[in-house]
């Protein structure tokens, strides 16, 4: 039996405009999360003490966004971590609300000018998104995380050296990650120096090792849930689409009893996905068939 969650998953909101080139996310559209639906899910969830905010959402532009967020601290001394998400488009009026309760913040960013982000985001705004970071960093001290992703358009090592600048301007903390998806035409040896990414680095040669469906079965223990309770699944998959379900209504731990969750447990145990279940086609699944290893139970549920 999955044990009560401590954190969830929330999508504020169904639409995203950031307009990613190689998107494939196709949400239900039209909705947002009330402050009525989070107050009835909060208290149908005992033991919730985070929720997390995932990327692709205009989380900002829920018009409930301050009051849940304010609601949820001082009713519930919940906190709230943001992955990734668009913070360009907060006003300070909703970073104000966020800042006492935020846990932890990232924004990614394929570039370091509103040029080459453009290329990642056309739907971004950099400018915006650096001072609103700067911002709340300034506001929260700590947990706020600007994170570089080096992709084919955002490798040169100008574009490096301009983004470590910019973050000690604005006093942000800066981290580098890449792409697997792209390979980056600058010197390899050179990256490494400037950034600490190896890029090309052994899982890119050897892409059915080193995986372990213990790091699937970590994922899928927080729910991911839409902004109508919906269930989204796991979020590595691409096939991250609304699999149904009243999450909102039967709280955090009822959610993870619904069939998508059942078949990613049955799947990553069995080694037997069934067609069209979440894991089915997952490239990560792929690599766990190669390595046959399955998760146990106590990797979902931790210790008896
Ligand atoms: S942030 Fe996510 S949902 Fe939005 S466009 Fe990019 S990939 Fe698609
Ligand atoms: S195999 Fe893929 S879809 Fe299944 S839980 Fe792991 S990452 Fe998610």
């Amino acid at each position: 039996m999955p044990p009560t969650p401590k954190s969830a998953t929330l999508r504020f909101r169904s639409e995203c405009s950031l307009g990613c080139p190689r998107c494939d996310r196709k949400f239900p559209s039209g909705g947002f999360l009330t402050l009525e639906n989070f107050k009835r899910f909060v208290d149908r969830s005992p033991g919730l003490t985070h929720i997390n905010i995932p990327s692709c959402s205009d989380t900002f532009l829920n018009p409930d966004f301050i009051k849940i967020v304010e609601w949820g601290l001082r009713e519930r001394g919940l906190l709230f971590n943001a992955y990734d998400i668009n913070l360009a488009q907060a006003g300070r009026e909703a970073l104000d609300a966020l800042a006492p309760a935020l846990g932890f913040l990232s924004v990614v960013s394929a570039g370091a000018t509103a040029e080459t982000y453009a290329k990642a985001r056309p739907g971004g705004d950099f400018e915006r998104l650096i001072e609103n970071l700067a911002y709340i960093r300034q506001r929260t001290g700590a947990n706020v995380q600007w994170i570089y992703q080096i992709t084919r358009n955002s490798c040169s090592l100008d574009e490096i050296a301009h983004a470590k600048e910019l973050a000690k301007s604005k006093g942000l903390g800066l981290f580098f990650t890449k792409d697997n998806s792209t390979w980056s035409p600058a010197n390899p040896r050179e990256l490494y120096a400037a950034t600490g990414v190896l890029w090309q680095d052994a899982q890119m040669f050897e892409p059915y090792i080193g995986y372990s469906p213990k790091a699937c079965a970590e994922g899928i223990a927080v729910p991911n849930i839409d902004w109508d309770g919906g269930i989204l699944g796991c979020q590595h998959s691409t096939k991250y689409k609304n699999f149904g379900g009243a999450a909102l209504k039967l709280g955090a731990g009822k959610s993870m009893k619904t069939k998508p969750y059942r078949d990613i447990r049955h799947a990553l145990m069995t080694g037997k996905a069934k067609c069209g279940s979440q894991c089915f086609d997952c490239w990560l699944y792929r690599k766990i068939l190669w390595n046959g290893q399955w998760a146990t139970r106590e990797d979902f549920d931790g210790p008896a």
